[in-house]
């Protein structure tokens, strides 16, 4: 055999005997799960993983190893410890799943867990859905969205901050999503490598995580609590920051505490991502939806935009402010470099975003602003009625400045969200277990629906509540 042969042979004996670790190591990791989740301990323990980290970076200096590759590799065998270890964990979808299961058996259900307006959307929907036919919109299109959306939502951005800054956004800063959600895997998939690592504040919408996940990207969470107001401090964020950290995601007003930051936190955090060249991902879906106290008094806090940092992607959606959840629509600002990297995996995965449906969202802008401020102090209205009714009943949460949810827990020791959830749902109400947002297994996420529906849905959480823990 030549050399050449040998040395081949023992490459794909070394490597299916590190896929034959890797399935012990998997087994082991899910036992692991097991013991966690009946002992009620968390999946991830930043402390664990950090330990780890300092094993493999003194393990590579003394065999002379590059550590990053090291360190990349290490974050793939810990991700694939997570996901098997977070298998069954329950969420707001898992349980409107379970609640719509039961709808169709003929039950009544009161909906506190979804995450969506119940209103209309503006008029001017149903007036572009009308026109969209005739007016031929209804071909293949660009990748990055029509040209008069992008521009329409460039010159409807730039209007909404002229008062502070000249943003001077063009349509080549605007890519056009299905959705924010997209928008956040669009970005995270392709601006992060494997083994890359991600900041994600908790709790969170589990989307940026899962993306990670999916993308082979190791998270970093922050872990804040309702006793510092939901607020993370800088040197969580510096702590967790090293050398393969490449993106911080934020979220404000938060999903599920309702939350902002206040201006100088977020000026700090800002600092930071710039220090360290981290991307910026900032998920502003419930922009609109602010109600708390504003950096100039009445208006909303400040937004990442202001910072002008070139590493920032922002994602946006016709969702909530429109109302528009089912059309699937939404946006992402950033610059044109990044834009064209988003747009390349948009391309490959949709070719674009239904053409009818952009025309429509280019109606919606050109239409609807008093619709964004009607639905704004409708939700704003019913967000007041939650709190008061929250009072009322004893719940711990802190008050949100915004979005549409209450995340709130209960005076009682070892009190069980996920179990609380599940038994609430035989009695008609569905709300969000605080699992699914992070390691919050005592918290829940109430939406603030209807002022009918909610104070119906209040008074049975009141009642079971106290039927099963007094
Ligand atoms: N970001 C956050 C924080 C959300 O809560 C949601 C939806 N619940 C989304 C993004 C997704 O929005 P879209 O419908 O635009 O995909």
């Amino acid at each position: 055999m030549s050399d050449i042969e040998e040395h081949r042979k023992k490459i794909e004996e070394i490597t299916l005997e590190m896929i034959k670790l890797l399935k012990t190591r998997t087994d082991i990791a899910k036992q692991i799960g097991d013991a966690k989740a009946s002992l009620g301990m968390t999946v991830t323990d930043e402390e664990r993983e950090d330990a780890l980290r300092t094993q493999v970076t003194k393990l590579c200096k003394e065999i002379d190893l590059d550590q990053s590759t090291a360190l990349k590799f290490l974050n793939l065998l810990l991700n694939e410890s997570v996901k098997v270890q977070s298998d069954g964990k329950q969420t707001h979808l898992s349980v409107f799943l379970k609640a719509k299961a039961l709808e169709e058996k003929g039950k009544k259900i009161i909906h506190l867990e979804v995450g969506e307006p119940d209103f209309k959307p503006p008029l001017s929907v149903k007036t572009a859905l009308g026109e969209v036919y005739d007016k031929g919109y209804g071909k293949y299109g660009p990748a990055k969205g029509i040209t008069e959306l992008r521009k329409g939502l460039a010159g409807w951005t730039n209007g909404q901050f002229e008062k502070y800054v000249a943003l001077n956004l063009d349509q080549e800063n605007i890519m056009v999503c299905p959705g924010a959600r997209f928008a956040v895997y669009l970005a995270i998939t392709t601006l992060l490598n494997p083994g890359d690592e991600i900041i994600v504040i908790e709790p969170a919408w589990p989307a940026y995580k899962d993306c990670a996940l999916n993308a082979g990207i190791k998270v970093r969470t922050i872990k804040t609590t309702l006793e510092t107001r939901w607020e993370p401090s800088i040197d969580q964020i510096n702590n967790a920051i090293n050398e393969n950290t490449k993106m911080i995601v934020l979220n404000y007003p938060n999903n599920p505490t309702g939350k902002t930051l206040p201006e100088k936190l977020l000026d700090s955090i800002m600092q930071t991502a710039k220090e360290h060249d981290l991307y910026v991902l900032s998920d502003e879906i419930y922009e609109d939806y602010y109600s708390g106290p504003g950096n100039v008094e009445g208006e909303s806090p400040k937004e990442i935009l202001t910072y002008r940092y070139e590493k920032s992607i922002i994602t946006k959606s016709f969702s909530k402010s429109f109302a528009m959840t089912g059309f699937r629509i939404g946006y992402a600002i950033a610059e044109p470099s990044i834009i064209e990297k988003m747009s390349k995996l948009q391309a490959l995965s949709l070719t674009n975003v239904s053409e009818p449906i952009q025309y429509v969202a280019l109606q919606v802008i050109d239409s609807a602003f008093e619709a964004v401020q009607e639905n704004a102090e409708t939700i704003g209205a019913r967000l007041e009625i939650l709190v008061e009714s929250a009072k009322d009943i004893g719940l711990e949460f802190v008050e949100p400045d915004g979005a549409m949810y209450l995340f709130a827990k209960t005076k009682y020791k070892n009190f069980d969200a996920t179990k609380f959830s599940e038994k609430l749902l035989e009695h008609g109400v569905a709300i969000a277990p605080g699992e699914g947002f992070g390691d919050y297994k005592e918290f829940f996420r109430i939406t603030a629906i209807d002022e009918t529906r909610l104070k119906e849905g209040m008074i049975i959480l009141d009642t079971v509540l106290k039927e099963s823990y007094e």
